[in-house]
């Protein structure tokens, strides 16, 4: 289901795995009135994946408040999640009101034009306003916000063109977030894991292939990234600890190089075999401090400040 845009049919914009915390009111399955404070995982223009410990009865309608911007709406839950990222029950839920865009990010139309599949989905912030859009760029326009960690384009809230950037959320689900289990199979770990005080990850999605030792491979889009993890789903069936090799972004084939990377989470989806999974970049000798495009995360760190 985390697929399949929390229970619809289709999804009608994309998603982000994106942790906002948020508050739940409403009554659990024995009817008695709750009242908790937890997070999103996953959010899109008309939902989300939640976590809430207390047990819900699909239909029924809970009011979310989202804590940072005080706003609320009333969604539907729509059915409780095949597996667990949080350790807790998670939930689809629908939102009644979409266009209040409680999660203060605008999630544009998708395109019907065959073009779409050419577009780079990126999470990014108006510098001027903070206004966030899940914004659907060219590979031009992406490799330029890339190359500089700012875009110039049309802010609707500013009215004018300003300059965006990246969103670096400090706990993404393709990082190592202290809900999630840390790679324990030694060796695999990066030595320098540990150096590092937070992942941080931008929700971009980019063309991403996915090989495995086995030679089975499958091309899909990372969830979100980080200097040395990425998020991902895929139908390819694998267990913590498999290693892959992953090629990502948008470079023309001939230029990209498979990167050698440790499964460290899976998320089971119902349906399709389909799942989420995180995977932590190795390091090796011929690619010293292999990360993927470090300057991107070293560039946005620095504009964040
Ligand atoms: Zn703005």
């Amino acid at each position: 289901m985390l697929n399949e845009g929390f229970g619809t049919s289709a999804r009608r914009s994309e998603r982000v795995l994106l942790r906002i915390p948020i508050r739940v009111v409403g009554n659990d399955t024995r009817g008695e009135a709750f009242d908790e404070t937890t997070y999103t995982l996953v959010v899109n223009r008309s939902g989300a994946l939640i976590a809430v410990a207390h047990l819900l009865h699909p239909g029924a309608v809970i009011k979310i408040t989202n804590i940072k911007s005080q706003i609320s709406c009333s969604f539907v839950v729509v059915m409780r999640a095949a597996g667990s990222l949080s350790g807790t029950s998670e939930w689809g839920v629908k939102c009644l009101a979409p266009e209040m865009e409680i999660w203060g990010v605008h999630f544009p139309e998708r395109s019907k034009e065959p073009a779409e599949a050419d577009l780079t989905h990126v999470l990014l912030e108006c510098r001027e306003c903070s206004s966030r859009e899940m914004a659907a760029l060219t590979a031009e326009e992406y490799r330029r916000l890339e190359a500089q960690s700012r875009l110039p384009r049309p802010c609707p809230r500013c009215g004018v063109i300003k300059d965006w950037k990246f969103v670096v959320t400090e706990i993404g689900l393709g990082g190592i977030s202290p809900s999630l289990p840390v790679p324990s199979a030694s060796g695999l770990t990066p030595r320098h894991e540990a150096d590092r005080p937070r992942d941080q990850t931008l929700a971009v999605k980019l063309p991403l292939e996915i090989r495995r030792p086995d030679g089975s491979e499958e091309s899909t889009k990372t969830e979100n990234i980080s200097e040395s993890s990425l998020c991902f789903a895929c139908d390819l069936e694998m267990q913590i600890g498999d290693r892959v090799y992953v090629s990502v972004g948008l470079d023309p084939p001939a230029e990209k190089r498979d990167i050698p990377a440790c499964i460290i989470w899976r998320s089971p989806a119902q349906g399709k075999g389909r799942a989420f999974y995180g995977a932590v970049l190795e390091k090796t000798n011929d690619t010293p401090g292999a990360s993927y495009r470090s300057s991107v995360f070293a560039e946005a760190r620095r504009v964040q400040l």
